[in-house]
This record gives structure tokens, C-alpha cells and sequence, in this order.
């Protein structure tokens, strides 16, 4: 390899570039008063954790243990590390290991970057980012209800209409268990009809066959048993209630009775939001999982929607998004003026606008392209024949603020130039 070649980034791992800023900012922004609106406090866990964490608390048997992990070995310590498939895992962890449930009920968030090892393609990546939340110690489905009204918050909040939310319940372990034996032997009665992946589930993980995704199985995972039919009093109560609570605050809902979720640690209440067949949020309840990383039993549900997929969506909604710019520019010929610049600059930054200061000089033509381009409202203008004045020119940049000729470009006092301005702006409101 030569020197000089272009090293490019990592397949499946993207660049978010400032012409996009303008929708993740306002995500975060939407995401972080949605939470607080919840009341959800933030935590934030390492990108990597133990490998143990992960087999364990997403199960052997899942696409992402067997097969979408990035895990390596710690060179200095041999310890066996993964890059975080999600955050859920970590997020109990860490709510174990820091007693964050000893005085009842917590409400997390977080979000994050997250690794799987899956072949990249539109709105599936190496290296994608999820908000979620985790709601710790609430076992009934009022707690359901309220991630999910949370959610509809947020697709409203961010102006994205016709996102559909599907349900469905998947019981208790011992219901799951009657309903895999009549699963089994239905599969097995069709066992012709099974692709690879299924005939390799078959026996341990039944349940993820029903979620294929492979056209020539979908009429048989159709016709299979459905778990609801085993489900018991309590579980059905469950539903029944989440369903109640729902239809009280008028949100739709589909059920899907074949909406099992890709991680096994689940149980009750599975829920996904969907816009034109593409999932873009993914969530439930999943009790067993804080006793199975070491925790007292404590019940949970949570949520995670993938960023990527949801900026997508507010790109089709609004292609622009708002363009990122500066109030001011400051447009400098001359060393005395190169002073005097950024002096003016520093104190405009102290009122708080955002100035961008000309770097690299030029002609003063040149730099008023880069002033117009720049988005700011006014550029401040300082040459030779200011500096012998004591003054500098303003020129106000937007041709539509109704300004007559003489108001849009005249001279000030250099030591009224911040005032002149902070005027003008509140003037206009
Ligand atoms: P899928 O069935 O599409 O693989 P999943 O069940 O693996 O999804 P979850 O683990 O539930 O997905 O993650 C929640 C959300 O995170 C998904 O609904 C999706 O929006 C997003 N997501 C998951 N994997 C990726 C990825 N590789 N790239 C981009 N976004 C992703
Ligand atoms: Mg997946």
C-alpha cells in the first residue's frame, strides 16, 4: 500500500455529515425533553462490555449472540470483550452493580452507538445508534402503556405521521413451553416445508422460527399454533389491561400474533412500531432478565428505536431539515484590522450570537461570499479606512428584513458595535 492511498472508513460504519446535524440535534433534542416529560434520567454505559454479559443476557440461541457480535480478546489481560449489540444488558448491569433500584422503581434512557456484524444495507449498518428506555421495577402493564404512549410522543413530536404501533403477548415461560410442544410437532408435521435456518431452531428456539423472514416459510409460520391460545388467566388479564389503557388514550393497534422479538429474554408484552413494513422500534416487557444477570428479581420493560431508520424518515418528512448558521461574520483586511476583529468577535460571543471570524484572508469580495454563504444575518466589515475612524461598517445580509437602503449597510463607533447589533436584533425580535 502505497503512502499516500485514501484510507476509507469501515464498511457498514457511517459518517454523519453537517448537512445532516440538522435532524440528529433535533432527535436528541426531542428525545432528551420526551424523556424528562416521562420522567427518565439518563445513564450512559460503556461501549464495550464483558462477553459474558451479552450470551448471557440476550441468549445463545440469537442472531446477534450467534452470529453478529464484534468480540475480541483484551491483549493485555486476555478478558473476553464485545463492542455492545445493544444497551439493554448494560443498562441492567449497571443498574445491579449500582443498587439503582434499592429505593423502588428506576426510569433510565440512554443513547448510543451499537455494533452488529450484519451485511450493511439501506437501514441496517455495522455501527448504528439506538435510543432507548428501561423503566426497572414496574411489573404491571400500566408500566407498558406508558413506554408506549412515550413513543407516540416521540413520532409526533418529531412530526412523523403513520408509524403503527403492533402488539402482542408472550406469556409466561411455563405458557411459551405448552405452546412450543404444540409448535414442534406442528413444524415437525411439515417438516419438508422448513428452510435451513428453521431446521436448525427447531428443537431450540421454535418460538424464532415464527419470525422468519424467508417468503416460501410465511405461509406455514401463518397456519402454526399461536401462543395467545395457551396464554393463562393472569397473562391474558395483562393484555387485556395494556390493551384498555391504550384504547383510553384513543392509540391504535394492531395485534400481531407473530410478533415474537429477536431477543429471548422477553416475556408479556412485545411491541413494535412500524412505517411501511420497516421496523424502526422495537420493545416489551422482559421480567426474568435483571435475575438472570444477578440481580433480585425485579420486573422491567423498555424500548429501543434505531436512530438511523427514524432520521430516514424525518429526512422524507422534511429534506432540508433546517440549515446549521452562524448571526455574524467578520469580514478583515490589514493587521491593525486583524486585531480589531477579533476583538469584536470575542465580545459579540460574549452576548451569545454565533460569530464566524474570516480566517485565511483575501479580497474583501471574496470574503463577503463567504459572509453570504455563511447564513449570518450581518457582517461586520473592518479595513484600513474603519480602522483610521475607529469604526466598522455593518452590512446587513438578509435582503428580505424591509431595511431601506441607508439602514442596511452603515458605520458605527468600534466601542458602540456590539451594542449596534444586540439593538438591531432584539428591535426585530
Ligand atoms: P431486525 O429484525 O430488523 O434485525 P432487531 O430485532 O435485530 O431488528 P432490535 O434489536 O430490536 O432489532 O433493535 C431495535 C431497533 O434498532 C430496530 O427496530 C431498528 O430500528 C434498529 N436496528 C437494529 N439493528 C440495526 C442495524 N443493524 N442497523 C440500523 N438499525 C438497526
Ligand atoms: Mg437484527
Amino acid at each position: 500500500m502505497s503512502k499516500t492511498e485514501k484510507i476509507r472508513g469501515v464498511r457498514g460504519m457511517n459518517d454523519v455529515l453537517p448537512a445532516d446535524e440538522a435532524h440528529w440535534r433535533r432527535l436528541e433534542d426531542v428525545v432528551a425533553a420526551c424523556m424528562r416529560g416521562y420522567g427518565y434520567q439518563r445513564i450512559r454505559t460503556p461501549i464495550v462490555e464483558q462477553t459474558r454479559l451479552f450470551v448471557r443476557g440476550i441468549g445463545e440461541v440469537t442472531d446477534i449472540v450467534e452470529k453478529e457480535m464484534y468480540s475480541f480478546t483484551d491483549s493485555l489481560n486476555g478478558e473476553a470483550l464485545t463492542l455492545r449489540p445493544e444497551c439493554t444488558a448494560g443498562v441492567v448491569r449497571a443498574a445491579i452493580e449500582h443498587n439503582l433500584t434499592y429505593d423502588g422503581p428506576r426510569r433510565l434512557w440512554y443513547t448510543g452507538p451499537m455494533f452488529r456484524h450484519e451485511r450493511p444495507q439501506k437501514g441496517r449498518y455495522r455501527q448504528f445508534h439506538q435510543v432507548g428506555a428501561e423503566a426497572l421495577g414496574f411489573g404491571g402493564p400500566d408500566a407498558d402503556a406508558e413506554v408506549i404512549l412515550l413513543c407516540q410522543r416521540l413520532w409526533d413530536d418529531l412530526g412523523l405521521p403513520g408509524v403503527q404501533l403492533e402488539i402482542n403477548s408472550l406469556g409466561q415461560s411455563q405458557e411459551r413451553h405448552a405452546h412450543r410442544e404444540a409448535l414442534i410437532a406442528y413444524l415437525e408435521a411439515n417438516a419438508d416445508q422448513l428452510d435451513e435456518d428453521a431446521r436448525r431452531r427447531l428443537h431450540s428456539n421454535p418460538l424464532r422460527i415464527l419470525d422468519t423472514k424467508n417468503p416460501a416459510m410465511q405461509a406455514l409460520v401463518e397456519a402454526a399454533p399461536k401462543l395467545i391460545a395457551f396464554l393463562g388467566e393472569e397473562s391474558l388479564a395483562h393484555f387485556d389491561r395494556l390493551q384498555a389503557l391504550l384504547r383510553a388514550q384513543n392509540l391504535p393497534y394492531r395485534i400481531n400474533p407473530r410478533l415474537v422479538r429477536g431477543l429471548d429474554y422477553y416475556n408479556l408484552t412485545v411491541f413494535e412500531w412500524v412505517v411501511d413494513g420497516l421496523t424502526i422500534c422495537g420493545g416489551g416487557r422482559y421480567d426474568p432478565l435483571v435475575e438472570m444477570l444477578g440481580g433480585r428479581p425485579t420486573p422491567a420493560c423498555g424500548f429501543a428505536l434505531g436512530v438511523e431508520r427514524v432520521i430516514e424518515l424525518m429526512r422524507r418528512a422534511e429534506p432540508q431539515g433546517a440549515e446549521a448558521s452562524c448571526d455574524v461574520y467578520v469580514v478583515h483586511q490589514g493587521a491593525q484590522a486583524e486585531l480589531a476583529a477579533f476583538q469584536a468577535a470575542e465580545r459579540l460571543r460574549d452576548t451569545g450570537l454565533d460569530v464566524v471570524m474570516h480566517c485565511g484572508g483575501g479580497s474583501f469580495k471574496a470574503q463577503f461570499r463567504r459572509a453570504d454563504a455563511s447564513g449570518a444575518f450581518v457582517a461586520v466589515v473592518l479595513g484600513d479606512d474603519e480602522i483610521a475612524a475607529g469604526e466598522a461598517t455593518l452590512k446587513w445580509l438578509r435582503a428580505d428584513d424591509g431595511q431601506a437602503a441607508d439602514a442596511r449597510q452603515f458605520r458605527v463607533p468600534l466601542g458602540r458595535l456590539t451594542e449596534a447589533i444586540v439593538e438591531r436584533v432584539r428591535d426585530e425580535g
